[in-house]
């Protein structure tokens, strides 16, 4: 049996679910959703690189920044975008972070 969107619950024939979004090549295997939802996310939920200005789109792997006043900005972790010493890692999901991890800094 064919996986099922998780938004519309309609059959998804193949995972992971890819879609190119501004410019991003988007490879989605969790959770399960369809193209069409997937670009509907990408819309709601992609939040802007505080390194290169670029669209992050959700469930993609970010690196975060401790802005100013606490404030948290998020970078690709892409090669293509080189981030400036970041700490901290974690996983863009529905407009907000998912799974933050601090990585141990090495004296
Ligand atoms: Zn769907
Ligand atoms: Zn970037």
């Amino acid at each position: 049996m064919n996986p099922v969107c998780q938004e519309c619950e309609t059959q998804v024939n193949t995972v992971p679910t890819i879609i190119e979004y501004q410019g991003e090549e988007i490879f989605l295997f969790d959770p399960v959703v369809c193209e069409p939802c997937l670009h509907k996310l990408c819309e709601r939920y992609s939040t802007q690189c505080a390194n290169c200005g670029g669209c992050i789109p959700p469930y993609s792997q970010v690196g975060v920044l401790k802005g100013n006043e606490g404030r948290t900005q998020v970078v690709h972790m892409t090669t293509s975008c080189t981030t400036v010493g970041s700490a901290f890692y974690g996983y863009w999901g529905k407009g907000q972070l998912r799974n933050f991890i601090q990585i141990e800094a090495c004296s």
